[in-house]
């Protein structure tokens, strides 16, 4: 399996995961997150644990369940963290407590090293029997509503070490910090290479036609994507530039707003015929990487931001990437290098215009953004990091060339 990567992937990185592989063989590594499909955690999962299984190491992946209740409290704590100003009583803190308790009765949670993604199972160190614990946090903590972060925390600071996608994120935690940023899968449905003839014929399954500059935005419906911003912004290059605008998504388990959100785009759209907005089922990456394929200009438009790892999908297709300059997606766009980084609605116009207006810069900087995406955010990149912070946990105070 490893093979395919031969000729993508850095050699170094290659090299050290196999060490890595070697030291830790047999040994296990249990993941455990809040949904099965839908996000940038269960994306990266899907094809992780298979890989590391390819590896030698013992991996599991389990999924913890709760009711609406749960997914509405643990939403409410993800927007809180990225900012909003939420109300979570001390009966819905007991709630997801309770839920994780539950969990943690059903789960085996026995392993060598664990790895509890986000804010929706941490409690679940509570529970903890053996190996590594690490929390990763994989949401946009620039500017937490403080109390909430404060919550939290006491969970957190229960954990070996702590794991951020983007340095700024990391908190005063009296515990170990790792800075390991996601990844994509330059071999998987969604970002493998398509025929023109596959492109073609997804793009006629979404009646959708290339005979303009395709605009194009793949997010779940979340209000910190900001799709009404990016109609506004398209609104805005209409006036000038003849194009048409993609809107893809589709239902996060983990994500009682979607149906909301989606609701109020379709209501701003207001039937405009050029506006598609395509609400995918799960699992539709071949239909995604056909459409980050054909788009003229790829937007993620996000106001906050874990990392965005839509972004590096369309930069491994080559395509030039605005972002909304928030989390994690500065790492991945240069400004100006290897996309742009806007803050506004008529920042995002002003640069749509500018790479549908020149075509030869628009194809340098998705040349630019693809090698920028192989040397930093591929999968095998994350593993190595990953199966670091592990060994590092378990061989503190030696340094990695004992390796
Ligand atoms: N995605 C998908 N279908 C959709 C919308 C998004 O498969 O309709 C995928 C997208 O390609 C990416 C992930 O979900 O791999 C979203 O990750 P990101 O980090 O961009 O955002 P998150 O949803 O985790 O906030």
């Amino acid at each position: 399996m490893f093979d395919q990567y031969i000729g993508i992937s850095p050699k170094s990185d290659l090299i050290l995961l196999q060490t890595l592989g070697e030291k830790l063989h047999k040994r296990t590594f249990l993941h455990i997150n809040s949904t099965r499909e839908g996000g940038g955690v269960a994306e990266i999962l899907q094809r992780m644990i298979p890989m590391l299984g390819e590896l030698g190491i013992q991996a599991r992946w389990e999924v913890i369940e709760g009711d609406a209740k749960f997914f509405d409290i643990t939403k409410k704590i993800h927007n809180a963290i990225q900012g909003n100003i939420e109300d979570i009583t001390e009966e819905m803190w007991q709630h997801h407590y309770e839920i994780n308790k539950k969990n943690a009765e059903k789960l085996n949670l026995e392993a060598d090293a664990v790895l509890i993604h986000d804010p929706q199972p941490v409690p679940l160190i509570e529970f903890k029997k053996t190996g590594v614990w690490l929390w990763r946090c994989h949401i946009d903590v620039s500017s937490p509503q403080e109390e909430v972060c404060d919550y939290l925390t006491r969970y957190c600071r229960k954990y070996d070490a702590a794991i951020f996608s983007v340095a700024k994120f990391a908190r005063a935690f009296p515990i170990d910090e790792f800075i390991v940023s996601p990844s994509i899968d330059p071999v998987s449905e969604k970002n493998k290479e398509l025929t023109r003839d596959e492109i073609g014929s997804i793009l006629e399954k979404f009646q959708i036609t290339a005979d303009r500059p395709i605009i194009l935005q793949v997010s779940r419906f979340d209000r910190f994507k900001d799709p009404i911003g990016v109609i506004k912004a398209y609104r805005l290059v209409k006036k000038y530039n003849d194009c048409v605008l993609v809107l893809a998504g589709s239902p996060a388990t983990d994500d009682p707003e979607g149906e909301k959100v989606l609701d109020e785009v379709r209501e701003y759209a207001a039937n405009d015929p050029d506006i598609s907005i395509l609400l995918l089922p799960p699992f539709s990456d071949r239909d995604i990487n056909a459409l980050q394929r054909s788009a003229t200009v790829i937007l993620q438009k996000s106001l906050r931001e874990g990392f965005g790892l839509t972004v590096s999908e369309a930069m491994w297709k080559g395509k030039p990437v605005i972002g909304g300059a928030a989390g994690g997606i500065p790492l991945q766009i240069i400004h100006g290098v290897t996309g742009f980084l806007v803050y506004s609605v008529e920042g995002a116009a002003f640069r749509v215009r500018q790479l549908l207006n020149n075509p030869v810069m628009a194809e340098e900087m998705g040349e630019k953004a693809r090698e920028h995406v192989r040397k930093n955010f591929l999968i095998t990149r994350q593993m190595r990091d990953y199966l670091s912070v592990w060994y590092a946990m378990e061989n503190k105070g030696r340094s990695i060339l004992e390796l």
